[in-house]
């Protein structure tokens, strides 16, 4: 038997959710290799340089060494809540 019955979705669902990361301080506004405004998304992210950026989406396909720790995060540029990685 089991008892999911007895917890609906959305209350078993909370336990399982991470504590939501966000942004400290001021959001960037433009990606620190191209300069180019920043939409949607930005990336705080070690590219293969080997120096740690705000990249944009484009330079983050570019130059990132991908997500995770050690290597980038995703971030929601209107919130700063990230995302991935
Ligand atoms: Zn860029």
């Amino acid at each position: 038997m089991t008892q999911d019955f007895e917890y609906p979705e959305e209350h078993r669902l909370k336990h399982l959710e991470k504590p939501i990361k966000t942004w400290t301080g001021t959001l960037p506004t433009a990606c620190d290799t191209c300069n180019n405004g920043l939409k949607s998304v930005f990336y705080d992210a070690r590219t293969h340089h080997g120096v740690w950026g705000i990249l944009c989406r484009s330079c983050f396909k570019l130059y990132g060494l991908g997500l995770g720790i050690g290597y980038g995060q995703e971030y929601d540029l209107e919130t700063g809540r990230k995302l991935r990685g």
